[in-house]
Parts: C-alpha cells; structure tokens; sequence
C-alpha cells in the first residue's frame, strides 16, 4: 500500500506522536494524507499453490467509509478539520478446509465493520477503545452469520486480518496466523501477532475450554486447526 502523495506521507502515516508531545509549530508542518484527496495505490497477487481450489480470498475497499480523521485515528494534523476523509479497508481471508468462509467474509466483513462503526456509542475521540471494540464485534458478528446462514460446514473456517487506513493511522486486528507487516525501506514491521495454538496465552485458554492441543506436523487444536482462531469451525 502507498499513497499516491508518498513524499509527504511517511511522516504524516508512520509517526504517532501523541498531542501533548508535539509543538503547534511542528504540527502546522505535518500533514494529513487523508486530507489531501488522493487516493491509495495498491495490488495483491494470490498464488493457489498445490490446491485444486482457491481457499484464500482478498478484499481490497477503497474510501469504504468517509470519516473525519480525527475520529478514526486521533488526526496528528493542523488545525483541526471537519471534512470528511476516506478510510480504506485492506483484508485477507485464509480459507481452510474450502472457500466458503473466506468467500464469506470478502463480500460482507467490510460491511460489517462500517455498520459497527455507525452502530458503536464509544466516543469517537476514544478511537483506540472504539476501534477495539468494532472489530472484535465485527469477527464475532460475521462468525454468527456464519453459523446462522449455514453458509458452510462445521470443518469450514478462515483466518482473517483486516487493515484499515485512514489519513493518520494504521489500524489491523486478526484471527489466526495471518499476518500485516509493514514494509518501509529496508525494514519490516510486524503489525499483527500471529494466534497460534503453542502461544502459550492461547494454548491456557484452549484448555480452560476443554480443548487439547495435539503435535501432529505442529501444533494444532484437537491434532487439526493449525491455528487457535478462526471465523466459521464450529465444531472447534
Ligand atoms: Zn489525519
């Protein structure tokens, strides 16, 4: 991902300085992406591997909400700004056991979240807090549609890792071992932390749960999800 204004992007995206740390001075010289009305440049490629079906699915919404910055990601910009500025939404779904899950959350999770977003009564000046909370809700939500819709059988699930940029900020959550590293000249930022049934957070709360976890080509939930979450595998 990049912004089509990328000398001026870097400072404004990729440095988080809180308000009380920087200077009106300073902050007259930074600039908001979102502001500026371009859009994002992006690709993805997808390479199917040795399966016969496609599992994964990626889904990419530009401007999938207009929002003012400062509400979706605490504007680092002055002076403040009531025009709206787009957010654009990123996400991949590695689909396991078949596509139907993963196919699932490419056509509705993007929605999901924008519904969330307008539905959630957290202040906005609050967004870490309001954007925990949407997405957490938001994968649960999806995950009961889901089950609801019968939209798969109960082996059927998919990871998920979401990205969300506004003019200010990166904002990610996942499910499972799929990953969002940024790349900014020669180094490589881990944006996500990978669930994993060895983590030993999530191997705890796999046996609180009555759940076992069984080394079978690496560990996995009853010897057979390789990661310890997913949207859709009910029977887990
Ligand atoms: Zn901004």
């Amino acid at each position: 991902m990049a912004d089509d204004d990328t000398n001026s992007s870097t400072s404004s995206l990729f440095s988080f300085p809180s308000s009380t740390t920087i200077s009106a001075a300073e902050n007259n010289n930074v600039r908001c992406v979102g502001r500026s009305g371009n859009c994002v440049t992006w690709g993805c490629t997808s390479v199917i591997g040795l399966r016969k079906e496609m599992e994964d699915a990626v889904k990419v919404v530009p401007g999938f909400m207009m929002r003012r910055c400062n509400h979706v990601g605490g504007c680092i910009a002055a002076p403040p700004s009531d025009a709206l500025a787009p957010v654009h939404f990123f996400a991949v779904y590695d689909g396991h056991g078949g596509a139907q899950v993963a196919k699932f959350c490419e056509l509705r999770m993007h929605e999901v979240v924008a519904e969330e977003w307008d539905q959630e009564t957290v202040a906005e000046d609050e967004w870490h807090h309001k954007w925990e909370v949407i997405l957490a809700r938001s994968f649960e939500r999806a995950d009961n549609e889901i089950l609801t819709n019968a939209v798969a059988s109960e082996m059927v699930g998919s990871t998920a890792v979401v990205v969300l940029l506004s003019g200010c900020q990166i904002i990610t959550s996942n499910c499972g071992d799929s990953r969002a590293v940024l790349c900014r000249g020669t180094e490589t930022i881990p944006l996500s932390i990978d669930q994993k049934p060895d983590r030993e957070d999530e191997l705890a709360r796999i046996e609180d749960q009555g759940g076992h976890v069984i080394y079978w080509n690496g560990a996995r939930v009853f010897g057979v999800l390789s990661m310890s979450r997913a949207i859709g595998n009910f029977f887990f």
